[in-house]
């Protein structure tokens, strides 16, 4: 079962001090006015103010949110939809990383009932619904970032990090185990929930599939690229090492070292070396 828990606590203000400011998404002003009880008209005059790209609770001392008291958040019942819905932000949810910095914060994590990922995703989701103009990555001009290889591996993640460690030099830039992360329950404690290496100027993502059913092969293969043969002939003989070689490194017609090999855990790599400059 795919899940974890959750549980705002009580009285904690630690996502409320956090830098920046709250929208307000449609609804939110009329049912945080019916809770103080006072009109919409005298809230949006009193709490709230207007952005380039949407309405926002109008901070007081700089950037404090107007409703963040001592002993926690004076409208709490009713928290606007961008406090209510955290920490299901989209940016949150959808990048693994990002778990490892909100678990720091929000206390409320691994605690409380269990929420399936599923719902995790409804719920952010939702967010993306209640703010599109934060989301909106394509007229923004954020629409890609890059794409990155990312491996699947069936309980022996670990053993392939150090693996690749020394057979490319790489160097891991950040790891988690499942134990370790808010989803402890996506499988054994020990296994990678995600790790990231720096190959050269690429960066290789990885994780134990929590499903327990990682494909091995395929039709992707990992290329690598380089101008330096006696490199070449190191980095292939690495991979090799218990694994299998498709095609031998050697000249071909576009380079000057070329070969093929699926590692010991059935990830395909092509070696592909030009001429020194
Ligand atoms: S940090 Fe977590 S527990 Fe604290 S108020 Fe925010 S959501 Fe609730
Ligand atoms: S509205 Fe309440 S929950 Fe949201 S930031 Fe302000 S004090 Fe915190």
């Amino acid at each position: 079962m795919q899940s974890f828990r959750f549980e705002c606590q009580k009285g904690c203000v630690r996502c409320c001090e956090a830098p920046g400011v709250v929208r307000l998404a449609a609804g939110d002003a009329d049912v945080a006015a019916r809770h103080l009880g006072m009109g919409t008209d005298e809230f949006h005059s009193q709490y709230v103010m207007k952005g380039a790209d949407g309405l926002f609770l109008r901070p007081v001392e700089g950037t404090r949110c107007p409703f963040l008291l001592a002993d926690g958040c004076a409208i709490h019942e009713a928290k606007p939809t961008q406090c209510r819905l955290y920490p299901f932000w989209p940016e949150i949810v959808e990048t693994r990383q990002s778990w490892r910095k909100t678990v720091e914060l929000c206390p409320g994590i691994g605690k409380g009932p269990l929420i399936q990922i599923e719902d995790a995703v409804l719920r952010a989701r939702e967010m993306k619904t209640a703010f599109p103009e934060c989301y909106d990555f394509a007229n923004r001009g954020l629409n890609m970032l890059g794409v990155n290889p990312y491996i699947a591996f069936s309980g022996n993640c670990r053993e392939a990090i150090a693996f690749y460690k020394d057979a490319l030099s790489a160097e891991v830039l950040f790891t988690q185990t499942m134990g370790d992360s808010p989803m402890p329950d996506m499988g054994p404690a020990e296994n990678i929930m995600h790790c990231t290496l720096k190959v050269g100027d690429s960066v290789l993502m990885m994780c134990d599939d929590p499903r327990g059913g990682a494909a091995s092969g395929g039709n992707i293969s990992l290329a690598i690229g380089l101008n330096d043969p006696a490199r070449a002939a190191v980095l292939f003989e690495n991979l090799s090492a218990g694994g299998t070689v498709i095609m031998p490194l050697g000249k071909t017609f576009w380079a000057e070292a070329f070969g093929m090999v699926a590692d010991r855990f059935g990830v395909k790599w092509m070696v592909n070396c030009d001429a020194p400059k």
